[in-house]
């Protein structure tokens, strides 16, 4: 790889969309990040540096742009992706957590089968706001059976304290990155 990019370099691969999806929200959108390709390498470098230090068995990400940051590092690390898929995708019976979103709920499902008692896995995703997403990831994969301690973002947005509800879950949380204001 040539030479890694810095945080600060990262920083300002990601772009900033005012008001989308709706009025009001800053959208952090890392598309312009992985379109470069020192931008994609270096973000998950650093992610897998971080996620190698807890020697997780498997990586789990959430869909869909979790599933883009997760399989890399999961790549880097040679061991085995779990995707945390939205209902009705998977081809196999599913265990699943509903959570509450602004309005109304969601649902995220998992097949039982990747997970071995106490297995090791972090979690890896794009970003972290609300936490809810994170949060509902952690309980699904400890109702599993998995040993959940890590949680990997490559964008925290702490003023909306996803992070902090995840380290009171006990779960050691990073992030490459954090924007203020949201
Ligand atoms: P949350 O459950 O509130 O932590 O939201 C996490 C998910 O929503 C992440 O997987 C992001 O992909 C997406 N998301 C939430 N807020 C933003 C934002 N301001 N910019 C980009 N993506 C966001």
């Amino acid at each position: 790889m040539t030479d890694k990019a810095t945080i600060a370099e990262l920083q300002a691969m990601v772009r900033t969309l005012p008001d989308f999806p709706k009025p009001g929200i800053q959208f952090r959108d890392i598309t312009t990040l992985i379109s470069n390709g020192r931008g994609l390498s270096s973000a998950v470098a650093h992610l897998a540096e971080l996620a190698r230090a807890d020697e997780p068995q498997l990586i789990a990400g959430m869909e869909a742009r979790g599933f883009i940051f997760g399989a890399a590092v999961a790549a880097a690390l040679g061991v085995g992706f779990l995707p945390i898929r939205k209902p009705g995708k998977l081809p196999v019976p599913t265990i699943g957590v509903d959570y509450a979103l602004e309005y109304g709920t969601d649902r995220l499902e998992i097949d039982p089968d990747a997970i071995s008692a106490n297995m090791r896995v972090t979690i890896v995703d794009d970003l972290i706001a609300t936490g809810g997403t994170a949060l509902a990831t952690v309980q699904l994969l400890r109702n599993a059976g998995a040993d959940v301690r890590q949680a990997l973002f490559v964008i925290d947005l702490p003023d909306l304290g996803g992070a902090s509800k995840l380290r009171d879950a006990d779960i050691a949380t990073q992030s490459l990155m954090h924007f203020n204001g949201d």
